[in-house]
C-alpha cells in the first residue's frame, strides 16, 4: 500500500476505509472484514456514533497498533478549546486507543479556532500524531494557516469525478496540506457508476468504474477513503495500484467536473445552520 508523508512527517496509507453511515451494530463486523481485506487506515468520526465499534474491531484484530492509521473527527457541538480537548478524550476512550494518528475538525463551524488551539496542544503532547481539518474551503483553510502555529496536515473534502476540487488541491499543495477525498465514489450514486466515459475507461483497463474513480484521485496525489459494507467490494476498492490512467483518460475525466457538490452546499446559510446545530451523542 503506497503511503503519503504528511507535513508532520507522519506516514498515512493513501487508501483508507470510511465508516460513515455504517450503523453502530454492524460496524464491528464491517471493520473486521475491512482489516481482513487488508485495510490499515480507518476513518471514523464522533458524529458517526460508531467509534466504540471501530475500537472493538481494532482490539479483536490483534494487528499491532503501529501498523494502523486511525482518524476520527471533532463535531461542531464540541468546538472550543476546553470542549475540544474533552471530546478528544472521549473519542480516544471509545476507540480504546492511547493516541490517534489523525484528528480532524469535522466542519468549519463554531469556535474552530479554539478547537485548533486544543488540537495543537494534543499534537505537541503526542496524543494526536497529526491534526487537520475537513470541509474547509480554501479561504477558511488559508486563514487558519495564517493565524496559527501549525498548519493542518490533512484537509478532507468531498471529491469525485463530478466535483473535482482542482483549485482546492492547488491551494493545499502550495500550503503543504494533504488532500483526502471523502465520497470518492460520489457516495454510491448510480449516475457515477453508469457514466459512459468512466465505464469506457474502466473497460479499457479491465477494471470497474469504482476502481477508475479511486485511481484517478490517487494518481493525482489525493488520499481516498471509500466505504462499502460488502467484503468483495472492499477488495475491489483496494485493487487500484496495478494500472495507470493515460493522459487522454485523465483529460476525459477532467471534462466531467460540474464544479458543484453532489452532497452538501457549504455556502448555503440554511444548510450551515442545519448541519452546525445538529447534535450527536459525542
Ligand atoms: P463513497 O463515495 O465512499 O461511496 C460509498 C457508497 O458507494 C457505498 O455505500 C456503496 O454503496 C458504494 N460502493 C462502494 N464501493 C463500491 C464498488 N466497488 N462498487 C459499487 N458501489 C460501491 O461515500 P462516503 O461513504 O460518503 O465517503 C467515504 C468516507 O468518507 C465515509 O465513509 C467517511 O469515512 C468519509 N466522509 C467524510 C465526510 C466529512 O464530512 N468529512 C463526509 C462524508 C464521508
Amino acid at each position: 500500500m503506497p503511503e503519503l508523508t504528511l507535513n508532520t512527517g507522519t506516514r498515512m496509507p493513501a487508501l483508507g476505509f470510511g465508516v460513515y453511515q455504517v450503523p453502530a451494530n454492524e460496524t464491528e463486523r464491517v471493520v473486521t472484514s475491512a482489516l481482513e481485506a487488508g485495510y490499515r487506515h480507518l476513518d471514523t468520526a464522533a458524529a458517526y456514533e460508531n467509534e466504540a465499534a471501530v475500537g472493538r474491531a481494532i482490539a479483536a484484530s490483534g494487528i499491532p497498533r503501529g501498523e494502523l492509521f486511525v482518524t476520527t473527527k471533532l463535531w461542531v457541538q464540541d468546538a472550543g478549546e476546553s470542549t475540544a480537548r474533552d471530546a478528544f478524550g472521549r473519542s480516544l476512550d471509545r476507540l480504546g486507543l492511547d493516541y490517534l494518528d489523525l484528528y480532524l475538525i469535522h466542519q468549519p463551524y463554531g469556535d474552530y479556532y479554539g478547537s485548533w488551539r486544543a488540537m495543537q496542544s494534543l499534537h505537541g503532547e503526542g496524543l494526536a500524531r497529526a491534526i487537520g481539518t475537513s470541509n474547509f474551503y480554501p479561504d477558511r483553510l488559508v486563514d487558519l494557516i495564517d493565524h496559527n502555529e501549525t498548519a493542518p496536515a490533512v484537509n478532507q473534502i468531498e471529491a469525485h469525478p463530478f466535483f473535482q476540487r482542482g483549485a482546492d488541491l492547488g491551494v493545499m499543495r502550495e500550503r503543504g496540506v494533504q488532500m483526502t477525498a471523502w465520497g470518492p465514489l460520489g457516495q454510491g450514486r448510480a449516475d457515477l457508476f453508469g457514466h459512459p466515459v468512466l465505464a469506457g475507461i474502466a473497460e479499457a483497463h479491465g477494471k470497474t468504474v469504482a476502481q477508475v474513480s479511486l485511481r484517478w484521485l490517487l494518481q493525482r496525489g489525493i488520499a481516498v477513503i471509500p466505504k462499502t459494507v460488502n467484503p468483495e467490494r472492499m477488495r475491489e476498492n483496494l485493487s487500484v495500484f496495478d494500472f495507470d490512467l493515460t493522459d487522454d483518460q485523465l483529460k476525459a475525466i477532467a471534462s466531467l467536473d460540474t464544479g458543484a457538490s453532489t452532497a452538501f452546499d457549504h455556502h448555503d446559510p440554511a444548510g450551515v445552520t442545519a448541519l452546525g446545530t445538529t447534535r450527536f451523542d459525542t
